[in-house]
């Protein structure tokens, strides 16, 4: 049977490319895979793969029966319906180890980097194969996502220097202009609906037994978001309604390196625990906070306890 490989809900860029290079690597290791993915690509991954001639994985809902290779998350609370019924063969990530568990012996790849496309650089190097120059323009972009441009505290060495590699691979002699120019595309909020928006980059999290939505945008410049910001504040208020305890939305200023974030809930004091900031009105500013997975679940789950 053919696994699937496939990244968390609302998939991002890492999502995306990870699937797709995964698969890759495990068909040239004789292991029969395929590409999926939970949602359609967002604007930044669709300039991706139409930047390096790649295709979008196709859009799978339901997983009971198949055999699958995770990629970029191991949460149950971030997989596809029937994951309860599906056979995990392998993970690739970069966040902290979920609560999937196996009933086989699996393949784990999972290494606190920036990205999971940096662990998938080094899956290819060790395995012998060599990396298709479509797919290490996808893996450099992806890296280059999560990082923020090796902004983010998130980033390491190793994701630096696989950016290097890569983009030797791919022929783009100047991977910061690409970068902006991908980060461009990804701050454009024309076109969009606040639900979109609100959900391009959105997860939720159990908090000691509250249920948390934390989405994240983004941007160059956090005045593109001025004419939005009120609707993207109703959207969190409808999303909270749906029977969460709070909705954060995180907006971030790549060049300013902050975040201000847009505050719903039940108890507003956890923002003031969590950061030890005062929210004025509906938000709080965050100076120097960039990464949801290192600066904000953490302290938030700190604050819940
Ligand atoms: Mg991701
Ligand atoms: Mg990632
Ligand atoms: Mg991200």
């Amino acid at each position: 049977m053919t696994a699937l490989v496939m990244g968390h809900m609302n998939p991002d860029t890492d999502s995306i490319i990870s699937a797709i290079a995964v698969a890759d690597l495990n068909n040239k290791r004789g292991i029969s895979a395929k590409a999926g993915a939970q949602g359609e690509p967002t604007p930044e991954t669709k300039f991706v793969l139409e930047k390096f001639g790649l295709t979008a994985p196709e859009v799978v809902t339901d997983v009971a029966g198949k055999k699958m290779y995770l990629v970029d998350y191991s949460d149950l609370a971030q997989a596809p319906k029937g994951i309860g019924e599906a056979e995990i063969l392998g993970i690739v990530d970069h966040h902290k180890l979920g609560d999937v568990t196996t009933s086989n012996p699996l393949e784990i790849w999972t290494w606190p980097v920036g990205c999971s496309c940096t662990v998938i650089k080094s899956m290819y190097d060790f395995y012998g194969v060599e990396i298709p120059k479509n797919i290490a323009g996808g893996l450099l972009c992806a890296i280059l996502s999560d990082t923020v441009m090796f902004k983010s505290p998130t980033c390491t060495e190793a994701d630096k220097k696989a950016v290097e590699a890569l983009a030797k691979i791919a022929g783009v002699s100047d991977v910061m202009a690409l970068g902006m120019e991908m980060f461009k595309v990804k701050s454009a909020v024309e076109g969009a609906s606040m639900k979109d928006l609100v959900f391009r980059d959105y997860k939720d999290f159990d908090m000691n037994g509250n249920k948390v939505g934390i989405g994240q945008l983004e941007v160059v410049d956090l005045s593109i978001l001025d004419k939005v910001k009120d609707g993207l504040y109703e959207e969190i208020t409808r999303v909270k309604g749906e029977g969460r305890h709070s909705v954060f939305l995180l907006l971030t200023d790549i060049m300013k390196e902050g975040s201000e974030m847009l505050i719903v809930s039940d108890d507003p004091a956890v923002v003031e625990k969590a950061f030890g900031k005062k929210p004025e009105g509906k938000s709080v500013w965050l100076d120097g906070v960039m990464s949801r997975k290192k600066q904000v679940v953490p302290n938030f789950e700190k604050a819940f306890k």
